[in-house]
């Protein structure tokens, strides 16, 4: 597939798979996925400064990790190749080595110094008994086992070594990467500038949180959900409200996003209703493809560009507008942020505790709780009504029961595939 966005746009006939009106949920994956394109822009940020972050460079590791053969362990440390005899053996304790304070003298045959995790080991010895395994007789162990050579070290290099790629460019960096840094002793890196992503609800029917609900209308819950997802993903936000859905109002708003976002999300008005001004202002400012997906919920989609702004047209209702964002939304900024081998949320089969009703031919998402059975299993069960505009679903929920299109009716007992969301909701 490499159409551009104006080919598919102009001539939809030119794809033989292509067909906006019965759009599978993996193939717009794959559509939207071939027309990102990352950020480019970087910046140097202190370590701390980098969780959440794309990497923009390759970490080589400068020095060995760890750098100097240790013990792992609380015991004495000695030459295994010097041991002859028989059982029991004794070494003479000639000094001691601790994490941070190396034995300085030398060791002759039948000798062993006292050693601490993480003490160096001396460069006589190689091998390290723990301190429960023998008997200490004044300034003499005893052996009642033959150790193994080379037992208890830690070698140089073992964790990386000199020259090696830590982490690659795209990477997306978290808690054990700081670390990872931090123990080869770099404490600046550089990284994708963040990405801008600009949102607003559309809708007449739209009153801010603040404001009293007169009837007829509803608070705005979409702007919330969106801005807690975004977070999460670390971009930077640009909420522009709730607009009414006035074409010139509109119009500036979506104009003045793309100005500024790398990326514009709007929920509502993507699908063919009467006050559907969105899809004319895409129309004339973008180049914008306009999906019926087959999934539930989620149906309308739009997705394309309005200026240099990745666009996504979200679904009005609440629980469609988290499902689409995470089936195609998050892997997508993911990519923008310039992160490497994004994955999709990834799914494991469970049985399923409940009954589910389903109609083949479309994937069906449905809100679900992960839950150990009495019997120890893991298994799965619904959050109950599954209505797309019930959004206490998805605050139940601890998953989605994704069920693919060729999937009919769930009996209990049956395998179901789960995609867990915590984490990310
Ligand atoms: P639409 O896609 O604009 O036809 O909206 C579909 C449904 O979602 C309607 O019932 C809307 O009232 C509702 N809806 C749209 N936007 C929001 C929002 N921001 N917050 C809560 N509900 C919304
Ligand atoms: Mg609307």
């Amino acid at each position: 597939m490499t159409t551009s966005l104006s080919q598919l746009i102009a001539n939809p006939s030119c794809m033989d798979d292509y067909d906006p009106n019965s759009m599978p949920v993996t193939k717009a994956r794959e559509y939207i996925r071939q027309f990102l394109t990352p950020v480019r822009d970087t910046e140097t940020v202190a370590l701390r400064q980098s969780l959440g972050r794309i990497l923009a460079q390759d970490i080589l590791s400068p020095a060995n990790v760890p750098n100097y053969d240790n013990s792992a362990m609380d015991g004495y440390a000695f030459n295994a190749d010097d041991l002859t005899g028989q059982l029991p053996l004794h070494l003479k304790v000639v000094g001691s080595a601790f994490a941070g304070k190396a034995f300085s003298g030398n060791l002759a045959s039948g000798e062993c110094i006292r050693i601490m995790t993480g003490g160096m080991l001396p460069a006589q010895t190689n091998t390290v008994v723990i301190q429960e395994k023998v008997k200490v007789l004044d300034d003499v162990i005893e052996l009642t086992d033959m150790p193994k050579r080379g037992a208890n070290v830690r070698y140089a290099g073992e964790d990386l070594a000199i020259g090696q790629i830590v982490l690659t460019k795209g990477h997306l960096m978290q808690a054990a990467d700081l670390g990872l840094i931090a123990s080869l002793g770099i404490a600046n890196v550089n990284v994708y500038r963040p990405l801008k992503v600009a949102f607003f609800s559309t809708g007449d029917e739209l009153v801010s949180v603040d404001q009293p609900l007169q009837s007829g209308q509803v608070y705005d819950s979409n702007r919330y959900t969106l801005f807690g997802m975004l977070t999460r993903l670390g971009v930077e936000l640009i909420d522009l409200g709730a607009i009414p859905d006035q074409p010139e109002v509109l119009e500036q708003v979506l104009l003045n996003a793309a100005r500024q976002a790398d990326a514009i999300i709007t929920s509502g008005g993507v699908s063919v209703g009467e006050a559907d001004y969105m899809k004319q202002l895409l129309e004339k400012h973008g180049q914008v493809l306009f999906w019926k997906i087959g999934m539930k919920p989620g149906r309308p989609l739009a997705y394309g560009k309005v200026g240099n702004a990745h666009y996504f047209g979200l679904p009005g209702n609440p629980v469609a507008v988290m499902v689409t964002f995470y089936q195609f939304v998050r892997e997508a900024l993911m990519r923008l942020m310039g992160q490497h081998d994004v994955p999709t949320l990834p799914l494991f089969t469970v049985p399923c505790a409940s009954p589910i009703k389903k109609l083949t031919g479309r994937t069906e998402f449905q809100r679900g709780i992960v839950f150990t059975d009495t019997d120890g299993a893991l298994k799965v069960k619904t959050t109950g009504p599954q209505g797309s505009a019930i959004l206490s679903s998805m605050s139940l929920a601890n998953c989605f029961i994704v069920l693919d299109e060729q999937v009919g009716n769930i009996e209990v007992g049956s395998l179901v595939q789960v995609q867990m969301l915590n984490g990310f909701t």
